[in-house]
């Protein structure tokens, strides 16, 4: 019995396990439930949260019925409980949800109790943004980070690899900095100014016989990134320190030769930064 929504399922097209937001970005595919007692036809869809549900109902005692479904099946109306939604998902891909173009036509029972067999207890794939998989980067203990895969750019990475810290950078030229194939991160100071913000990287560069740090200034005009650092900056102090994520075009050295800039526009949601408290 079912208590939350139906977050996985067998994508056939793709011979994986995927979550309902994957699904719902890619509704031309054929989705199953994963269960090999009942193994039935789910579609993705979104009310408030995306789940999938399954037109002709799960077969009687799989795992993914709703809760008071009755012992034939039938008569299946959500518990108010079957809205609950599990943790998030742990992206297994930066990047948008890829649309595939192949189609194949519809598996029979005995292909599909196949694939469910292979598929059991592999992780879902799930495309997320920069943010989703920061975010899963933090909550995430450190000795499971190797084991979680990340695909970035068709490049298989893990939570770990996939990530760079800054501080390992030592006096290479920044355009060696790897933040066009991997996630980069480190320590930086960001402080509030009447008129804008200022991100500035602990980590310096060198530029000709300069440390040069990476600077971006947001200015206070309402813009997405405006807003974004004034959620963060919800106390009166005038300096915070941060832990930069960026992934993204690699750092440009400005006209005064004294920052080294990066996109300040976050409304892209894989190519941009993304703050955490430190
Ligand atoms: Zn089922």
């Amino acid at each position: 019995m079912r208590t939350e929504l139906m977050q996985e399922s067998i994508c056939w097209d793709l011979s994986a396990n995927v979550t309902a937001d994957y699904a719902y970005a890619n509704k031309e595919f054929s989705y199953f439930c994963p269960h090999s007692v009942c193994l039935q036809e789910v579609r993705p869809k979104r009310i408030v949260n995306a789940h999938f549900f399954a037109p002709e109902l799960h077969v009687a005692g799989c795992p993914n019925e709703p809760e008071n479904a009755e012992g034939d099946g039938t008569a299946l109306k959500p518990s108010k409980k079957a809205s609950i939604v599990g943790a998030p998902s742990v992206p297994t891909e930066l990047g948008p949800a890829k649309s595939w173009r192949a189609k194949r036509s519809k598996p029979t029972k005995s292909e599909l109790f196949a694939l469910a067999n292979a598929l059991k207890g592999s992780a879902p794939s799930c495309a997320g943004t920069l943010k989703d998989v920061v975010d899963a980067w933090l909550r995430m203990p450190s000795e499971q980070k190797a084991e979680k895969p990340l695909l970035i750019n068709d490049e298989n990475f893990s939570y770990e690899s996939g990530f760079y810290c800054l501080s390992s950078f030592g006096e290479t030229p920044v355009e060696e900095l790897p933040c066009t194939s991997k996630v980069i991160y480190g320590m930086a100071r960001v402080k509030n100014d009447e008129t804008c913000y200022w991100i500035t990287s602990v980590k310096a560069f060198h530029c000709a016989d300069n440390k040069v740090n990476l600077i971006i200034n947001v200015p206070k005009n309402g813009s997405l990134t405006a807003n974004y650092l004034n959620n963060l900056f919800e106390t009166d102090e005038s300096t915070k320190s941060f832990t930069l994520f960026y992934f993204g075009d690699v750092p440009k050295l400005s006209a005064s030769g004294k920052s080294y800039g990066i996109s300040k526009d976050i409304s892209d949601d894989y190519r941009r930064f993304v703050l955490a408290p430190a």
